[in-house]
């Protein structure tokens, strides 16, 4: 299964993100003989979803490979699950996911926070 969903240039940087290399036979490969296959049964992106769960990243034989044995989509997504922390950032970044956004904690009041930490001794400053 092929993504037609995403553009020539956004192939390109998930493949880059994943080093260039098969993910099957971890294999270098070059970028052109590289192809994105969307795992089967995988649900479709909605918002909120992590994509790259989805996508692997393999060489022209190993595609055919997976869809010609086919390989078990519990194999397939133990790769997804092998796959490393900087791979998995990128991929993210380039498909446009976010996992939980950062929320601050706009709700304290810092300066009534210290306030009572004084009340409380325990911020000691120095030289007073
Ligand atoms: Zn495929
Ligand atoms: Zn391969």
């Amino acid at each position: 299964m092929e993504l037609p969903d995403l553009r020539p240039e956004k192939r390109i940087r998930v493949i880059i993100a994943a080093e260039s290399t098969c993910e099957l036979c971890r294999e270098y490969t070059p970028v052109s003989l590289l192809e994105l296959h969307r795992i089967p049964g995988s649900p479709k992106t909605r918002n909120g979803d992590d994509p790259q769960k989805s996508i692997l990243v393999l060489c022209c034989a190993c595609h055919e490979h997976v869809h010609v044995l086919p390989l078990s989509r519990k194999r397939q997504r133990t790769i997804v699950r092998k796959r490393g922390f900087e791979v998995r950032r990128d991929m993210r970044k380039v498909l446009g996911y976010k996992p939980k956004p950062y929320l601050p904690p706009d709700n304290i009041d810092l300066a009534r926070h210290y306030d009572s930490l004084f009340e409380l001794g325990s911020l000691v400053l120095n030289g007073t």
